[in-house]
C-alpha cells in the first residue's frame, strides 16, 4: 500500500499538464491499492490566490479525481516547517544568508542552474527577519532508482549549493516545504513531471536530514509535449481546463486530450508483493 499525493500550487488555473500528472497519480494509486492525498502548495504567499485554489478544486471534482481526505494547505502548516527547521538548527545544519539574488547571479552558474557558492556559510550571521536561511548539503553523490526513468546519480552540492529553507520575504521554499510535508504526511511515493528530476537528489538528502530514515521513492513522468499541446490550443483556444470546459468539452474529452498530449508509457512500477 502506497501513499502518494497530488499537490497543485494555487498560482494559476488547472491546465493539461496537471491532468497528465493526476492521471499518473490516481492510476498508480489505484493499481497499487494506495491512497492519494491532496495538498495545496501555497507556500508562496505573494503569488497564491484563494480563487485559484477554488478553481483548481472545482476542476478536479469535475474531472472525477477524488482524494482520500480533505485538502491540506501549506499555509496552515507553519508549525510543521518551524519544527523541521528547529531540527536542522539543533543539528547545526542551517545558517542565515544575507545575499540578494543579484549577488548569487553575479557569482555565476553551475551548468544549467544557479548555484549558491556558500558566501555566508561561515559568517555566523544572526537569523533576522530580512535574512534568508539555508541548509548545508553534504558534499556527497545521491543515487536513486526512479520508477519510470531508472537509475539516477546527482551531486546536489555541486548543482545548487546550500539549499534555501526560507527566503528573505519569509516564504518557506518549495523544496523545504514539500520535503517536510511528505515526511509528516507519510508520502512514500512522489509522482511528478520530468522537469523536477534534477531536484530529487537534494530532496532525498534533505529528507534524511529531517530524520527520515527511508526517503520516498520517486516517479518522474513525461511532460505535455509541445506539438499536440499547440495543436490542442489551436483547436480549443488553450490548454487551460477552464477554457476547454467553456469550449464545450466534457471530462472524458479533457482526459483524452491529456492522454494524446503525452504518450503514456507502460509503467515500470513493480508490484511490491
Ligand atoms: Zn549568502
Amino acid at each position: 500500500m502506497i501513499t502518494t499525493r497530488f499537490a497543485p500550487a494555487p498560482t494559476g488555473h488547472l491546465h493539461l499538464g496537471h491532468v497528465v500528472n493526476a492521471l499518473y497519480v490516481w492510476e498508480t494509486a489505484r493499481r497499487e491499492g494506495g491512497r492519494v492525498l491532496l495538498r495545496i502548495e501555497d507556500h508562496d504567499r505573494q503569488r497564491s490566490r484563494p480563487d485559484y485554489e477554488a478553481s483548481i478544486l472545482e476542476d478536479l471534482a469535475w474531472l472525477g479525481f477524488t482524494a482520500d481526505g480533505p485538502p491540506v494547505r501549506q499555509s496552515d502548516r507553519t508549525h510543521i516547517y518551524d519544527r523541521a527547521l528547529g531540527r536542522l538548527r539543533e543539528a547545526g545544519l542551517v545558517y542565515a544568508c544575507e545575499c540578494s539574488r543579484r549577488d548569487i547571479v553575479d557569482a555565476g552558474r553551475s551548468g544549467a542552474e544557479l548555484r549558491y557558492p556558500g558566501t555566508c556559510s561561515s559568517k555566523g550571521l544572526a537569523e533576522t527577519r530580512d535574512r534568508a536561511i539555508r541548509v548545508r548539503l553534504p558534499p556527497s553523490e545521491e543515487a536513486f532508482d526512479d520508477l519510470l526513468v531508472g537509475r539516477q546519480r546527482q551531486l546536489p552540492s555541486d548543482q545548487c549549493g546550500d539549499l534555501l529553507v526560507r527566503d528573505r520575504n519569509g516564504n518557506w521554499t518549495y523544496q523545504f516545504a514539500v520535503t517536510a510535508d511528505d515526511h509528516d504526511q507519510g508520502v512514500d511515493l512522489v509522482i511528478r513531471g520530468l522537469d523536477l528530476l534534477q531536484s530529487t537528489g537534494r530532496q532525498i538528502q534533505l529528507a534524511r536530514m529531517l530524520g527520515r530514515a527511508e526517503p520516498p521513492r520517486f516517479m518522474h513522468h513525461p511532460l505535455v509535449m509541445s506539438t499536440p499541446a499547440q495543436k490542442l490550443s489551436k483547436s480549443h483556444g488553450a490548454t487551460g481546463i477552464r477554457q476547454m470546459r467553456a469550449a464545450g468539452l466534457g471530462p472524458d474529452d479533457v482526459v483524452a486530450a491529456a492522454l494524446a498530449a503525452v504518450k503514456l508509457p507502460t509503467s515500470k512500477l513493480q508490484n511490491s508483493n
